[in-house]
């Protein structure tokens, strides 16, 4: 399946709006559904606000080469770190942008130029870090750069916990996602993010991502359209990553890239838990990596332990 047009993407925009205003005005885009009116300016449980002209907040734009080398290529990756987060991770590795919100506020049409500058500057695509709690004034600034030239992919890197309908909206204007799944077990999910029902929001998601088309189309070596699935091994087995891998082979989800990762360090308050106060042993990391092997998942990506 080849990525979708800049003329389509504008096509599907326009066809969406109502759409995406009713999900987001009350905001029901994360499995929070909090419902609170994010389009018009209202501070959500994910704690974003907006204000008319000062509509969504980051911390940094720029080209960024640290992503799996699919999404970096030679210009790297156009990223975008939004602030904030429709979850509370107690060992997020970037607290102060997701929990605590640090960045600037800026309006739709100062994240437009933004797109375009990253286009400009080389960028592969346009890669959007935690954008589900931004998603109307990020489609608003889409719109606005696809009209004024913008022609590389858009990744959507987002912790998975998206509802579903907003995922299918956003068939043909997202070509990459490339969504975190974090837990298996709803209690850690309580326990670590603060959220209750996190794996069965995820599946959702993942299923209505993967349905868009998974296996990942590649151009001179740099990632053009499909799902790149990340999961982060934790401590003790608590992402639930056998269980996880297990759950897409009977799921038949096998076409994607799967990028395992190995990165896991104890930050922000992980003090706090002793069964996640320290490192992942190599053993834990290779029993995941060995799995995926066995289940048959066609695109591996292991990364190498830190
Ligand atoms: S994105 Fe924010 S405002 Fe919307 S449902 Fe989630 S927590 Fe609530």
């Amino acid at each position: 399946m080849t990525r979708s047009t800049p003329q389509k993407k504008l096509e599907r925009i326009r066809e969406i709006w109502p759409m995406l205003r009713k999900l987001t005005g009350p905001c029901r885009a994360c499995g929070r559904a909090c419902e609170v009116d994010r389009p018009g300016g209202v501070q959500g449980l994910c704690r974003a606000m907006s204000s008319a002209g000062k509509e969504v907040r980051w911390l940094s734009a720029h080209l960024h080469f640290g992503e799996e080398e699919m999404l970096v290529g030679r210009g790297g990756s156009g990223t975008v770190f939004f602030s904030h987060c429709t979850l509370s991770c107690v060992f997020c590795q970037n607290w102060n942008i997701s929990q605590q919100g640090q960045g600037t506020d800026h309006s739709w049409e100062e994240l437009a130029e933004v797109f375009l500058r990253l286009q400009d500057e080389g960028a592969e695509n346009i890669n959007l870090v935690t954008p589900t709690q931004y998603i109307y004034p990020i489609v608003q600034a889409l719109e606005r750069a696809l009209q004024e030239g913008l022609d590389r992919p858009i990744v959507y890197n987002t912790n998975c916990y998206d509802n579903a309908e907003l995922i299918a909206l956003l068939d043909d204007v997202v070509d990459i996602w490339l969504p975190d799944f974090k837990y298996m077990c709803a209690d850690y999910g309580q326990k670590l993010s603060a959220v209750a029902n996190y794996p069965t929001v995820a599946k959702e998601a993942l299923r209505a991502m993967y349905d868009q088309g998974a296996a990942v189309r590649m151009e001179h070596g740099v990632a053009q359209k499909g799902l790149i699935i990340r999961h982060l091994v934790l401590p003790g087995g608590h992402a639930g990553s056998i269980e996880f891998l297990n759950w897409l082979q009977r799921e038949e989800m096998m076409d994607m890239s799967l990028s395992i990762m190995s990165q896991y360090h104890p930050q922000y308050q992980a003090h706090r838990y002793p069964e996640i106060d320290k490192t992942i042993t190599a053993g834990e990391f290779n029993a995941a990596v060995d799995c995926a092997e066995k289940l048959g998942f066609k695109a591996v990506i292991a990364q190498r332990m830190l």
